[in-house]
């Protein structure tokens, strides 16, 4: 659910990238989420989140800046969540945590879409179901 870099996504030119790009994150402590050390699935698709269960409301939450509106998903840069603070493997977190998509809520470190995520960053698998998603 919740992580790493390429072109900006179509439907999205007129969006200042600079302006909507987080900047900074929070130092991961050992006690945190195995996820703010990581980010893969963050980082995993430009057609990544989708917007599914959500409605206008739901989207209405979001900074407008990190909405890919026209593909109804979050704007994606360099196949990276525009919503992604800080650098995948290392430290991470979601700006939008308390809005993040559906599909971001369902995505649980060590589940078949951790593990594939993560293998695509090389980075070892998770065993399942240890800790809840990014924080
Ligand atoms: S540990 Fe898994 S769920 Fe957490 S950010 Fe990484 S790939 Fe996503
Ligand atoms: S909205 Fe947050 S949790 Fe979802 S992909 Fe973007 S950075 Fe990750």
């Amino acid at each position: 659910m919740a992580a790493v870099v390429g072109d900006t996504c179509e439907g999205s030119d007129d969006v200042d990238v600079g302006q909507a790009l987080p900047q900074t994150v929070a130092p991961v402590l050992a006690s945190q989420s195995p996820c703010q050390a990581c980010g893969a699935c963050c980082a995993h698709s430009a057609e990544w989140p989708r917007f599914t269960l959500e409605d206008d409301a739901d989207v209405a939450r979001l900074p407008a800046a990190l909405v890919d509106e026209k593909h109804w998903r979050m704007l994606s840069v360099a196949d990276r969540c525009a919503a992604l603070a800080g650098e995948v493997g290392v430290a991470t977190s979601c700006t939008v945590y308390e809005n993040r998509p559906v599909v971001c809520r369902d995505c649980q470190p060590g589940d078949d879409a951790c593990t594939m995520a993560r293998e695509g960053r090389g980075m070892a698998p998770l065993p399942p179901a240890i800790e809840p998603a990014m924080t």
